[in-house]
């Protein structure tokens, strides 16, 4: 598999401080992409799933406070065979793992015995308005989402929020998502920012895409409304 990052970071991509690989490639083509040079598969560094694993046992002093692997992108999940392998050859060396993906993978629930923490996004309960600013509609998350809560696994949902593409309706997101057994989730709102923009080679076509205060603090709101459970991280 090949991979365009990697450093380590705590407890914004799971639990503690993380060795983090930004694996490359992504199906999807968000506008607002923090990291567009991600976006191709054959761009990166080759690596194979024991080289990660020596890399981790090296670092694995560094893994306080809960810490470990993270493996996020692009989208990990497109390298699915060799994620696997990773996966599962970490639990076997008793290192914490953790996912952070767009949810679009249908085979997500085989990798799932072997993540010990998984986030996952949830930018848009509208197929045609995700398609409209991502390339990809949203049914294969709304079935990841489904299994996810019909199996009651834990799973931390991240929200970009983006002016113009998604904050105009805080009930249709907090409604499609209460419609579920939320007792395992938690949910986090990730404002639209610029950090990423400068990397783009393309045209950058989000306008306006700043948060205001008010709507950030609407979504807190009506989140609570529908007892779902916002986290920061
Ligand atoms: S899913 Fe993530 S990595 Fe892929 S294009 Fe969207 S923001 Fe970028």
């Amino acid at each position: 598999m090949k991979y365009f990052g990697r450093g380590f970071n705590f407890s914004q991509d799971g639990p503690g401080n993380r060795l983090v690989y930004h694996l490359s490639g992504c199906n999807m083509r968000c506008l607002w992409c923090a990291n567009p040079e991600g976006f191709s598969c054959e761009g990166g560094k080759e690596i194979t799933p024991s080289d990660i694993v020596t890399d981790a046992l090296r670092a694995r002093a560094m893994f306080f406070d809960g810490g470990g692997v993270t493996f996020t992108g692009g989208e990990a999940t497109l390298w699915h065979d060799e994620l696997l392998e990773t996966l599962r050859a970490l639990k076997r060396e008793g290192i914490h793992t953790a996912i952070e993906t767009n949810g679009t993978s249908r085979r997500l629930g085989e990798l799932l015995p072997f993540i010990d923490y998984l986030m996952m996004d949830f930018k848009h309960y509208d197929s045609d308005r995700l398609k409209a600013f991502t390339g990809v509609g949203c049914e294969a998350v709304m079935d990841n989402y489904k299994m996810l809560t019909d199996t009651g696994r834990e799973v931390h949902i991240r929200i970009p929020l983006i002016h113009g593409f998604n904050t105009s309706s805080p009930e249709g997101f907090a409604s499609c998502l209460a419609a579920y057994d939320t007792a395992h989730c938690d949910f986090e709102f990730l404002p639209y920012h610029e950090y990423g923009k400068g990397k783009w080679t393309e045209e950058y076509k989000i306008q306006d895409g700043f948060v205001p205060k008010e709507v950030l603090g609407e979504f807190h709101r009506v989140f609570r409304e529908y007892g779902l459970k916002i986290k920061h991280t």
